[in-house]
């Protein structure tokens, strides 16, 4: 029966992605950093840029101000909230408080929006 086959590619194909996750994630990201750099995709990075700018402009808005106030030395990065890390992002609890952000390193600025569901 066909049905039972498509169940079984699904777990072989779900079983295999379990074990080689690393191994796929790294595959696909050297993909797209090459990419990037061709024409192609240095236009449709920049036009996703611009989209995003016109959906989310409050977002634009206050990660460019952040990133002016720590390039003018008026706001020094931290270190992560969680793991004490030096290498942090930056959180807005609030876009309309720029300069009011939490210091995360990428694994725990992920987890956190994971948890956000964001
Ligand atoms: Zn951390």
């Amino acid at each position: 029966m066909p049905t039972k086959d498509i169940v079984k590619r699904h777990i072989h194909q779900a079983t295999y992605y379990a074990r080689h996750k690393e191994e796929i994630q790294a595959r696909r990201g050297e993909y797209f950093r090459k990419y990037a750099q061709t024409e192609v995709g240095r236009i449709k990075k920049l036009a996703n840029f611009y989209r995003m700018i016109e959906k989310y402009p409050e977002k634009y808005k206050a990660r460019y101000a952040l990133r002016n106030a720590v390039r003018l030395g008026k706001i020094e990065k931290g270190v992560c909230e969680v793991c004490s890390s030096a290498h942090t992002e930056s959180y807005h609890d609030d876009y309309s408080k720029p300069l009011e952000v939490r210091w995360l390193c990428p694994l725990h600025h992920r987890n956190l929006k994971k948890k956000e569901g964001l």
